[in-house]
């Protein structure tokens, strides 16, 4: 039997609500059907680590995370991090870039049982994770950003060939592999700005463009950002693999999310050549952190993603069983509806979710 490290850093806000559901879905399926093995290493991240050890993501944190085969990143509350203080750096941005975690794979799918204004959204946003407008190469302060003076700031945007060629190879591998699984054809919409940003979005279309040529089974249009943001909400059902750069995944990803129900049940898994990352497409939700009434099912999923991806990569059965059982388990609850939290209309709350989860993996 295989077995794994698996980092969790529970984080800010709602995290130490959240995260420790995934953990005991992952327990509850492991136990069904019979592996992997794993490891959990809890590891100290975000406004806690701060406070008892003098950094947001200490380095002890991240030699720990490169001896793990992945790892759980519950959400931070990055907006109340000082700027300019390395100490008080966002864990989430450091991370995907010191593990060059390339490409956050952000799905949204309509839920049965789930009453939205559509049906039949079956879609992933296959976001740029390490450049754009997030990226921090050559300057101050991080994300990008500097100040040249007290009135003005700069917001550096990197987009270079070999990020964007790999994105792109990203999505096209993924929508092949979902057409496939779907029987149908797959389809890739690059999202962009290049009547305005033309060097930069040049180059990243000009990228997809070549790859895409490579997979003629695919189909492949492209997509203005400003009128995309309004054809998402018009026909969602309509798109398969949508890529596009950092700022723009991050946006749009929400967005997608808003369309099936919310944040709450929007997973996400950042994508490395050796190492995954799984983490909640939601923020730390300072409105309803410490109620106990946070969904957990992004965090679960997210979870389950990256136990999928530990099944692909290590071709292990057990891992892609386990992440199936948890993946029908969470339909099944949704669909149900007789347990739900405030954000999908119940009055349960995230311990009652978490506990149906771990029943509905058991029985299914
Ligand atoms: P948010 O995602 O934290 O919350 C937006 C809204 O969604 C809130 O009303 C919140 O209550 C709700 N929500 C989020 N997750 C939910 C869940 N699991 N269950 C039920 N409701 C949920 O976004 P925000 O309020 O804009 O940001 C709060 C903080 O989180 C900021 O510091 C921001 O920088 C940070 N943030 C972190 C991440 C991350 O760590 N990955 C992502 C986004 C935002």
């Amino acid at each position: 039997m295989r077995r794994y490290r698996i980092g969790v850093l529970e984080g800010d806000g709602i995290g130490p609500e959240v995260v420790p559901p995934a953990v005991d879905a992952v327990e509850a399926a492991r136990a069904v059907v019979g592996g992997p093995a794993i490891d959990w290493v809890p590891l100290p991240m975000g406004l806690t680590a701060y406070e008892r050890e003098g950094s947001t993501l200490p380095a002890a944190t991240v030699a720990a995370l490169e001896t793990c085969d992945g790892f759980l990143l519950g959400p931070v509350s990055h907006h109340t991090y000082a700027v300019g203080r390395p100490e008080m750096a966002n864990p989430s941005g450091t991370l995907r870039k010191r593990f060059d975690l390339y490409a956050n794979v952000r799905p949204a799918r309509s839920f049965a049982g789930v009453k939205t204004r559509y049906t039949g959204v079956d879609l992933v946003v296959v976001r740029e994770n390490t450049e754009g407008f997030y990226a921090d190469r050559n300057v101050l302060d991080g994300n990008g950003e500097f100040r040249p003076d007290a009135d003005t700031v700069i917001s550096v945007r990197v987009v270079t060939r070999k990020a964007s060629r790999r994105i792109a190879e990203y999505a096209f591998a993924l929508a092949a592999e979902r057409a496939r699984a779907r029987g149908r054809q797959g389809r890739v919409t690059a999202v962009h700005k290049q009547n305005v940003l033309k060097l930069g979005d040049g180059l990243f279309l000009d990228c997809c463009r070549e790859v895409a040529s490579r997979y003629p089974e695919v189909a492949f249009d492209t997509a203005h950002v400003d009128a995309f943001a309004m054809f998402l909400v018009q026909r969602p059902e309509a798109y398969d693999v949508i890529v596009t750069t950092n700022l723009f995944g991050d946006v749009l990803s929400d967005e997608a999310a808003g369309l099936v129900g919310g944040l709450g049940l929007a997973p996400s898994l950042n994508v490395g050549a050796d190492i995954a990352m799984a983490q909640a497409v939601h923020g730390s939700a300072p409105d309803i952190a410490g109620r106990g009434i946070a969904n957990p099912v992004a965090e679960i999923l997210s979870m389950q993603m990256l136990l999928a991806w530990l099944g692909q990569r290590h071709d292990d059965d057990a891992a892609r069983a386990a992440a199936a059982r948890i993946a029908g388990a969470v339909d099944r609850v949704i669909a149900e509806g007789r347990v739900r939290t405030p954000d999908l209309g119940g009055r349960d709350r995230t311990a009652d979710v978490a506990r149906a989860v771990v029943e509905a993996v058991r029985a299914c």
